[in-house]
């Protein structure tokens, strides 16, 4: 596994390769990460990995600056997955090269879910990933249905523009069903109680929109319980289609999505 500290180095390293899926990430590596770096290592040749804690993706300077991170843990779970090729671990300045401001902005549609709530989150994503692909050149980008807006959104615009396919990967969760997630390094044992007996609960909400007319004010309803219940302030919880993200009148071809605080931590899901 070698790592590359600059763009220099990474060019250097990468010129031979033609096969290369990449992982990008934040660090705080876990198991759903592996599950894109095990997904990678099956389809392509050599497999790369990113970290970056991205400044520009972030809405909340407190937010930014309570990102769990830990490059060396990283690092050696990495390795010792024996999975990874190369870990590229670039500076503010190997990808902000130019300093123009970048021009990325949302269509009108897309402003929903957490684009809605965390202004400025997605342009931030897609200013990085359009950044990041220019300097790696994969030919697969593995990205994860746990954030599926950003799978989303990436996706359309990605493939628009490069070569590159960008491959979804299932979510990964723990025994008890709560998504993976660096941010769960924030939580502690009663949080992560709650967010199982949360994750329960949005099953069977799920399983009883089906026999529901009015799935608007149902999810309301129980958006207003899921609050009563576990004191969380909950950004959405919406039932869309996964074609397009628009709010769904039907359970086929969509998904419940939720954001909601927990112990000051946001969390997303979808199922
Ligand atoms: P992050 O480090 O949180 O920016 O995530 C890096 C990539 O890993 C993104 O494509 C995420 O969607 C994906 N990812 C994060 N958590 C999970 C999970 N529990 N299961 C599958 N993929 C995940």
């Amino acid at each position: 596994m070698k790592i590359l500290l600059n763009n220099k180095a990474l060019f250097e390293s990468l010129r031979p390769f033609n096969d290369l899926g990449f992982v990008p990430t934040m660090g705080g590596i876990h198991k759903g990460h592996l599950a894109l770096i095990n997904k990678s290592n099956k389809l392509c040749k050599k497999t790369i990995v990113s970290i970056f804690v991205n400044p520009k993706q972030f809405n909340s300077k407190k937010d930014l600056r309570s990102y769990p991170r830990n490059i060396k843990k990283d690092l050696k779970i990495l390795k010792k997955c024996k999975k990874v090729d190369f870990v590229y671990l670039p500076k503010f300045k190997d990808i902000y090269v130019d300093k123009k401001k970048s021009n990325i902005t949302l269509l009108k549609r897309d402003k929903i879910l957490c684009a809605k709530f965390r202004k400025g989150h997605f342009e931030g994503v897609l200013d990085v990933m359009n950044k990041l692909t220019k300097i790696i050149n994969p030919q697969k980008i593995f990205m994860g249905e746990k954030d599926f807006q950003q799978l989303y959104l990436v996706k359309k615009q990605l493939e628009r523009i490069y070569k590159t396919k960008v491959i979804p990967c299932k979510t990964v969760r723990d025994s008890r069903n709560i998504a993976l997630s660096s941010r769960n390094f924030l939580l502690n044992k009663s949080n992560l109680v709650i967010a199982a007996k949360i994750f329960e609960k949005l099953v069977s909400i799920k399983k009883d929109i089906k026999n529901n007319i009015n799935i608007s004010s149902f999810l309301n309803l129980q958006k207003k319980e899921l609050k009563n219940n576990y004191k969380i302030k909950i950004d959405y919880l919406e039932l869309r289609n996964i074609n397009n993200l628009k709010i769904s009148s039907t359970t086929k071809n969509s998904r419940l999505f939720i954001a909601y605080y927990l112990n000051n931590v946001r969390l997303i899901d979808n199922l």
